[in-house]
């Protein structure tokens, strides 16, 4: 193994006393800010009056405070996380020696705790603002579950009610998850249901969907917003969950610094682009302050490619149109991908943040197969351990690919990846990986155009 073994241990743990004590917010080191959420009915910017008639007041505040560098993790936040965090900060040495690479791969991994992934570290935060507002309860959507899981996690530590809107095809394959969520006291609807006034209109005119994320979104934001003491709340793409997720890149940060590590290529997967938000947080921090200078790429599905193949757009961030415009890249609120197995990456949309920091050609996007995702998955798994999320996966496969050109040039580069979570409720996908079965399916231009047709035209928006 590795000489270098000695100095940095395989995995590196913070103390208690080192975890970040506040949540920092990259949009305040921004020149140019994330455009504003749009009421669509004025296209004036969402109040906060106005937003808060479906989300927590204070969840609100975050979202609309693009100048405030830094926020007080509460208390009790920090004590619910020293449940399962600081994370882990693992040095790939076996990898590396697989890959026979010169370059040197690290990974934070997301997945020790029940939910197994990062999306703790938001619901914990929401459902914590959530009660302290005195609400009753939070109604949600889930796609392949993980995010439905980490909330009725934290509701059940706090004693709020949860309510559940989990896509339909992933209420009927994953019923594993669906249990863990009943488990902790959540209920849970597959949708498109017939129990919400979209839920019916979009079954009357697509009879038979399996669902989308974008459907499950306007059917929770229905439900809370027609029943006194509840709010929504939303597991990615707002400003506020990149927020809460900045605990991963902070820890990080904290790790490496400690080691005098300085990662050169920072990669992580991007659904809604929480976890990869959270994690390049304070590293793109000191890129805008022109204090140092790193290389990130945002990884997603080449079936779902709102950031390599997307619009640069407002647009509907649900199907039933219920929610304010953000500007993001987009497919379309109407495009849904085909099935693959990633379901915490079939997102139409994109975080505005990391769009707005795309644009302006602070970080790169790169899409990739599913099969080839899998064979990294298959390789790390064999070799680090861990059996990956198909999500997370496709930051191993763009840091497997990384290393290998480090091999062919010879240079030592430092390659930090997010390793999101575990792939134990993602069987099915690795069975389908291993039969041989597992397919490709790559959106044609003209299935793009169908969605970009639902893009909203205005003055300004033109795509
Ligand atoms: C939800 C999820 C993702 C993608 O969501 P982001 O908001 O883009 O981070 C990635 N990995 C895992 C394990 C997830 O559960």
């Amino acid at each position: 193994m590795n000489k270098e073994i000695n100095k940095i241990p395989y995995k590196i743990y913070l103390e208690e006393s080192e975890m970040p004590a506040q949540y920092y917010n990259v949009r305040a080191d921004m020149k140019k800010k994330p455009a504003p959420l749009l009421n669509p009915a004025t296209l004036q910017p969402m109040t906060q009056e106005e937003l808060s008639a479906v989300f927590c007041e204070e969840l609100v505040r975050q979202e609309l405070d693009d100048t405030t560098a830094y926020f007080d993790i509460p208390q009790e936040i920090r004590d619910f996380y020293k449940m399962y965090r600081p994370s882990p900060l693992v040095r790939a040495y076996c990898l590396e020696e697989k890959l026979q690479t010169p370059a040197k791969i690290y990974y934070k991994f997301e997945g020790n705790n029940t939910s197994g992934s990062h999306k703790l570290n938001s619901a914990i935060a929401q459902a914590y603002y959530a009660k302290q507002q005195g609400l009753k309860g939070v109604t949600t959507e889930t796609g392949a579950g993980q995010w439905g899981t980490a909330l009725s996690m934290a509701c059940a530590y706090l004693g709020l009610d949860c309510r559940v809107y989990m896509v339909k095809v992933s209420y009927e394959q994953k019923p594993f998850r669906r249990e863990v969520m009943r488990t902790y006291g959540a209920n849970v609807t597959p949708s498109p249901s017939m129990t919400t006034e979209v839920g019916k209109k979009i079954l009357a005119e697509h009879p038979g969907t399996t669902g989308s994320l974008g459907c499950a979104i306007s059917e929770a934001v229905e439900d809370a917003t027609t029943h006194e003491g509840y709010r929504y709340v939303l597991g990615s793409v707002l400003n506020q969950v990149l927020l809460h997720q900045s605990v991963i890149g902070l820890e990080t940060k904290t790790a490496m610094d400690k080691y005098g590590i300085k990662p050169d290529v920072i990669i992580g997967c991007a659904g809604g682009g929480s976890n990869l938000g959270g994690l390049i947080s304070p590293f793109m921090g000191e890129k805008l302050r022109g204090e140092a200078d790193y290389q990130f790429i945002a990884v997603e599905p080449a079936s779902c490619p709102s950031l390599t193949r997307g619009k640069y757009a407002y647009d509907f961030c649900d199907t039933g149109m219920v929610c304010p415009l953000a500007k993001m890249y987009t497919l379309g609120s109407g495009f849904i991908p085909s099935a693959n197995h990633a379901g915490g990456l079939r997102y139409h949309g994109m975080s505005s943040t990391l769009s707005e920091l795309y644009d302006q050609g602070l970080m790169e996007a790169r899409s990739v197969e599913q099969t080839e995702v899998f064979k990294a998955a298959e390789e790390f798994a064999r070799i680090e351990g861990i059996l990956p999320a198909p999500e997370s996966s496709h930051a191993i496969k763009v840091a497997i690919d990384e290393a290998l050109k480090c091999k062919e040039t010879g240079e030592e580069k430092t390659i930090l990846f997010g390793l999101t979570g575990t792939g134990y409720f993602d069987l099915k996908a690795y069975e389908s990986f291993n039969n041989g079965t597992m397919t490709d399916y790559i959106p044609t231009d003209e299935d793009l155009q169908k969605g970009f047709d639902g893009i909203p035209q205005f003055p300004g928006n033109e795509i």
